[in-house]
């Protein structure tokens, strides 16, 4: 090694510094933040996360782990599976995945060997990639079959799947997706799945918020197996995994080889800010979910009324936290998102259902998610603001400089994050490793 320069090490840190600190400024001061897959934790979430726990081991399961000095984390492991046991309806809670990924990992693992089949909603249904032949299923060597899909419903084609589960024959059926406006049939593929001696794996990642309020089905109460997720996108906690099931005996397989194949230690400040924010929900929930899809709703029309070509119309747009807009006439999905971005609103673009994999660097749409702004506060007047400013900036064909001040100013005065408890009360007893180590 060369000998330390210690100005080009502490240039190196100023680097850091000012690149950190202007993209937490932007991100969380300056931005519109539409991006689906993403949320924020309150003030008391974010304080439970600086806990010690991020700096210590604990594999194995809670009182009996292979370290030492686990009595307090093994607790909140308890008490965090508990509250999430109550807000799923769910006997049998899995924390440990430290992603979504990992969680479908698990239980595709455990469900079947390589060389078997599962069969999954399609991508046009918004699968996500873990569940494809390109990613986690495909990585854990399971061939995967699609269900057919149904254009007109927007969904999986109900009774031509049950078609493919019977004479397929899948180790296990996977629901649930990325980018979807209306609840996959899990009810009524149930029956299909379990008959060829099946299950249904139903992926929340991006609904598990709407789920524990009340504005979408709960997959293990329609008759899935194990519901696996993130906790970050509606369920607006840190980013993380996890998995609840409706019976016990996948559960203990799981949980016997969760680890050690899929993880050793399990990122374990998660717990603490999980826990806190499941309480979140608990409390305020059924208000936030209430909200999300009322908002998904009046972006939906809003975006519709200044001229877009929002997806769906006819089944009412949307029933989840997304909305997708066909952007083809706009010059397609790339370029819409990154003039979107000029002007500090932040989307993604999207295949649309018609769209070819190929399509994926330039696909027709965008998606739009409306549970981080909905966390902020912002309701039907805010969302027939934000329809108006993306017909200025893409429409109209207004200054990309003129849309952005004006993004900048709605972004300022919604920092506040709401559906949380006060963190001035109850977070001046919580003290971090900030308040130990200095
Ligand atoms: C986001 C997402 C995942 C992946 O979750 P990570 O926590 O990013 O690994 C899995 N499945 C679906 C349906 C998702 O949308």
């Amino acid at each position: 090694m060369a000998p330390r320069d210690l100005s080009l090490i502490v240039k190196d840190l100023e680097l850091a510094i000012g690149l950190i600190s202007r993209g937490t400024i932007w991100r969380a001061g300056e931005t519109l933040n539409l991006i689906a897959s993403e949320n924020v934790m309150s003030p008391l979430a974010l304080k439970a996360y600086m806990s010690d726990f991020m700096h210590r081991y604990a594999e194995g399961k809670p009182f009996k782990r292979y370290y030492q000095g686990t009595r307090y984390l093994d607790e909140i492991e308890v008490l965090t599976s508990k509250v999430m046991s109550r807000l799923l309806s769910s006997n049998w809670v899995e924390l440990r995945p430290i992603s979504g990924t990992l969680a479908n990992a698990a239980v595709f693992r455990v469900l079947a060997e390589p060389g078997d089949k599962a069969a999954i909603a399609p991508v046009q249904a918004g699968a996500h990639v873990s569940h494809t032949k390109f990613g986690t299923l495909g990585a854990l060597g399971i061939k995967q079959i699609n269900l057919p899909y149904d254009e007109e419903n927007m969904n999986v084609d109900v009774d031509e799947a049950v078609k493919v589960i019977e004479s397929e024959k899948p180790r296990f059926v996977v629901l649930g997706g990325s980018v979807y406006l209306f609840p996959h049939p899990v009810r009524e593929l149930a029956d299909a799945a379990r008959s060829v001696g099946s299950g249904i794996v139903y992926d929340s990642a991006h609904v598990l918020g709407l789920i524990i309020g009340g504005k979408w089905r709960n997959p293990l109460l329609s008759g899935a197996l194990a519901m696996t997720s993130s906790t970050h996108k509606t369920f607006p906690g840190p980013q993380g995994g996890l998995i609840a099931f409706s019976e016990e005996w996948i559960y203990k397989r799981v949980s016997k080889t969760i680890f050690p194949w899929f993880v050793s230690n399990h990122h374990l400040h998660r717990l603490p800010a999980t826990l806190v924010t499941a309480l979140e929900m608990e409390a305020h929930g059924e208000e936030y979910a209430k909200q999300i899809v009322n908002n998904a709703r009046t972006l939906a029309e809003s975006l519709a009324a200044e001229g877009f070509n929002v997806i769906g119309e006819h089944l009412g747009y949307t029933r989840s936290h997304q909305v997708l807009v066909d952007v083809r006439k706009l010059g397609g999905g790339a370029k819409t998102a990154t003039l979107l971005e000029e002007a500090n609103i932040i989307v993604n673009k999207n295949l649309l259902p018609w769209d070819k994999p190929e399509a994926v660097g330039d696909p027709s749409g965008i998606r739009i998610g409306v549970q981080e702004v909905t966390r902020r506060g912002m309701g039907k007047s805010e969302m027939k603001y934000v329809a108006e400013l993306f017909r200025r900036l893409l429409i109209d064909g207004a200054s990309v400089e003129r849309v952005r001040d004006d993004v900048i100013e709605l972004a300022k005065s919604f920092r506040e994050v709401k559906y949380s408890f006060d963190e001035s009360a109850f977070g001046k007893r919580l003290v971090t490793l900030l308040d130990v180590i200095s």
